[in-house]
Order: C-alpha cells, then structure tokens, then sequence
C-alpha cells in the first residue's frame, strides 16, 4: 500500500490533464527534478506532448484511455480548467489527484467561484447572476453601467465577455455571448491589475511568487512587471488573501489569484486559477524556483522552499500576430521573428512553445528580460521589429521604474550548490548576473537554488564569486 505522507519517489510518473504550453513547461520542470510525465488531451503532437515522456491523444471523456492513463501514474494534476469535472472524479478514485476535483469544479465557473470568493469574506466586485435577455435588465438596474457580462463558463483571455454601457443594445449583447448562464459584473475603475501565484503542498506549506503587475491588451495578457511597483503593505495583501484562499480550498498544487487595484487602494478579487498561471512565467528566468517547479515539488508532496527573486523581471507575451508582415500593397506574409538575435540579448530570456501555426492572438511564446538591461532591450527589441510584444507601448511603461526598484531593494546574499562538488556565494546582483551566463539553474530540494555547467564543474571549487 502506498504511503500518501512520504514524497513520491523521483522518476515516477506525473499525469497532466491538457496538453498545451502550460503542461509544456510543467513537463521540463518536473524533469528537472527527474520525474516523468504523461500528458492528456486532445490533439497529437501538442505543446506538452512535444515534451512529455507520453502523449494520450484523447477527448477528456474518453474513459478507457483515461483508465490506461491512471494505470501508469503515481498522481495526476492539471493545466486546464476548461475539462469536465467528471475527468477528475474518474481519476481521483485511482490516483491522487491535484488540485481536487472541489477545486476544479468551484473555479471553472465564475458563478460558483465569485459566490464562494464572497461568502469566504473576499472582495469582489458587485455581481448577479443572469440567465435571459429579462433578467438582464433587472440585473443592470441593479448593478448600475457601465457593467461586464461575462458567460458563467468556458471564458478565458477575455472571451465570452461584453461591456455593457448606457445605451448598449442588450438584445444584441444577450444574443451575442451565446450562453445559457452569466454573470454581470460591476465595472471596476482599476488602477492596476495584479496577481499572485501560491504553491500549497499537502502538508499545509504555502509560498507565494512576488505580486505581479499585469497590463492587458484586447483583454489578453499582455505584459508582467514583477515585482509591482506598489507598496509592501499592499503586496503583503495581495499575497495574504492568496494564501487565504489556497488554505481555505485546501489547494495542493497552485492558485493564481488576479485582482484589481482601484484608484483609491481597495483591493478586489477578479479571478482564480487552480494552476499555473502566465503571468507567473517570469518565474523560470527570475526566481529561485519557477511555479512550474512548485507544482511539480507540491504534487509530489516535497517540501516547498521560499521563493525569492534577486532582480525585477518584465515578462511579454508573443503572440501569433507577430508573424504577419504587412508589404507596401498591404498584403500579409508570414515571417519568422529573428529569435536568433533576441536570444544574443544579455539578460533575455525566450520561450517558444512548440505551435506550428501562428495564428493572430494565439500565444506562440513568451520573453522575459531580466535585470537593468530591461530598458535598453526595450529599444533594441523595436529596432528589431518586434515592437508588437510591448502593444500597447504608449504610455510610459511601468517598469520604466524597475531601475528605481533595481537599486532600492536590498539584494539577500545566498550560496548556491554546484553539482554538489563545491558552493558559490552571491553576495550582489553584480555577482549573480555574472554567474547567469555562466551556469544553468537545476531543481533542487533545499532553500536555495542549484546552478550547474557541465563544462565549468570541474574549476568550481576554486570559484569564489
Ligand atoms: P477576465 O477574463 O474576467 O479575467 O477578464 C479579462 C480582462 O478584462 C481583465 O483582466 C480586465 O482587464 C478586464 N475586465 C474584466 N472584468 C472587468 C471588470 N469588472 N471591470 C473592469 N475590467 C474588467
């Protein structure tokens, strides 16, 4: 019988429920720390799938192949809430799954998840619930204009949504979010929108990721400065309610929390994500563990260090529209970004998901830049023609401040294991960015991250940084 207190033993199978660049980089940090992973969804050769040690084409229905896919894992997790409850019942009942089937079930739907967030005693903004062109005049009488009609379900990057002001035609609003079920929200007059990703492992440890501010663009993400330029009162807030919510839902895994910041400090819950979230994706080039790394320690019931981040970071999007090149005639061709010159940026950080087709909104990839050259890649990026990641670029960007932050927040020694034949000791952001170039984080189990460079292994024991 197994033990369900002790870890999961390394090399074991982890099962991913969905397939896309979630589950992707969920699969390379879990091997990191030497686990195998199997992912399940629908499509072949998909983002995760590229990666995985098995890829299970396959409807989230299909019970046979998720009864071969439970037979082969030690514990199952997700990247998707957009799957049936019933998937996670069926492999609940065979292997440790998380976060919960409760869990899946309460954030999939904004009803539920805003009605459990407002009798937990959590900010959100005004809400009601409405389920025909009628009820959505009595519901506007209610919360007042301008308001958001958002489906109960299946909404994600701002589809199913509509704003609804004075002098909106509603039928049209009513007929043209095509759902059964919705909610209409208060607009919220925000100042800024953050988030914050929490890991929680089964033994009740919680750790939170720096708050991050987010700035969307056609209501997809579209950049993440971490750390918010905001107070550490209301980033300790921010990070309390997260822990709050993920101790109250009992989450083991992660929980992304997203808020918004009104222009007067108040401080409301927009939504939840049980898993990983984008704009945790700073993470991996940032921190001293990702929210990959996290849930993969949290899911197989390690212990989970403190996060700590030595330097800002600013994360953009790389969307499909990226792709397109619009020629004098006005028509469109695709060509391929020059990755090869981004990669070469000090400091630049560039992911690609493994689509094939770059399609306009779709997420292709992301970038994140990391230190005091943020500003001057900024620059070299638009000389480049990828100006587009940094849409909208209007106003003067937030982490034009991060120079500020950079030099104003104290930078914590630490000592890293190499391969364990030897310890560096960091003792500046100097010293850090040094060793970046040099060495490749590796997962570890301990308080600090792990750094190893096959070729250097040898001379790192006379190193002293
Ligand atoms: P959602 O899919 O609910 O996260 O919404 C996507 C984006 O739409 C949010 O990140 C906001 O930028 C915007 N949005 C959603 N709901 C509201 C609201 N009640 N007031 C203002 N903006 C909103």
């Amino acid at each position: 019988m197994e033990d369900r207190q002790m870890p999961i033993p390394k090399k074991e199978v982890i099962g991913v429920v969905g397939n896309g660049q979630l589950g992707r980089m969920f699969a390379q940090a879990a091997h990191e720390l030497d686990y195998r992973v199997w992912v399940f969804g629908p499509g072949k050769d998909s983002p995760a799938g590229q990666v995985a040690d098995r890829e299970f084409d396959a409807d989230y229905g299909d019970s046979a192949a998720l009864a071969e896919f439970s037979a082969g894992i030690r514990v199952a997790t997700f990247e998707f809430e957009n799957i049936p409850r019933s998937t996670l019942d069926f492999l609940a009942s065979r292997v440790p799954t998380h976060p919960s089937p409760d869990v899946l079930y309460i954030t999939q739907n904004r009803l539920r998840e805003k009605t459990w967030l407002h009798e937990n005693g959590f900010p959100v903004a005004n809400f009601v619930l409405v389920r025909s062109r009628h009820e959505l005049e009595g519901a506007l009488d209610y919360i007042g204009y301008p308001a958001v009609l958002k489906t109960a379900s299946f909404g994600y990057d701002g589809k199913g949504q509509a704003r609804i002001d004075k002098g909106t035609d509603i039928d049209a609003a009513w007929a043209g979010l095509g759902a059964p079920e919705a909610v209409l929200e208060a607009w919220v007059d925000f100042g800024m929108e953050l988030s914050v990703v929490c890991a929680r492992n089964q033994q009740g440890e919680t750790r939170c990721f720096p708050v991050c501010h987010n700035t969307h663009h056609h209501h997809i993400l579209a950049v993440t400065q971490v750390p918010a330029a905001i107070s550490t009162d209301l980033s300790h807030r921010a990070q309390a309610y997260t822990m709050q919510v993920a101790q109250a839902m009992k989450v083991v895994g992660l929980i992304t929390a997203e808020f918004f910041l009104t222009k007067t400090g108040d401080m409301l819950f927009n939504e939840l994500a049980p898993r990983p979230h984008n704009s945790g994706h700073f993470s991996i080039d940032a921190c001293s563990s990702s929210q990959f790394r996290h849930h993969v320690l949290a899911v197989t019931r390690r212990p989970l260090p403190t996060v700590t981040q030595p330097e800002p970071a600013v994360m953009a999007n790389i969307l499909g529209d990226l792709w397109e090149k619009r020629g004098e005639d006005g028509r469109a061709t695709v060509v391929e970004p020059p990755w090869d010159a981004v990669r070469a940026l000090p400091g630049a950080h560039l992911h690609l998901y493994g689509k094939k087709e770059p399609r306009a909104r779709r997420k292709m990839g992301h970038l994140t830049m990391v230190g005091d050259g943020i500003k001057t890649h900024r620059d070299t990026l638009w000389k480049l023609g990828m100006d587009q990641i940094f849409d909208p670029p209007r106003d003067p960007l937030p982490w034009e401040k991060t120079d500020v932050l950079l030099t104003a927040r104290p930078f914590v020694p630490f000592a890293i294991d190499v391969s364990g034949v030897g310890r560096l000791e960091v003792d500046s952001p100097e010293a850090l960015a040094k060793l970046r170039g040099q060495y490749i984080f590796q997962g570890a189990d301990g308080d600090a991250p792990r750094m190893f460079a096959p070729s250097l292994v040898a001379g790192v024991e006379q190193q002293k940084v």
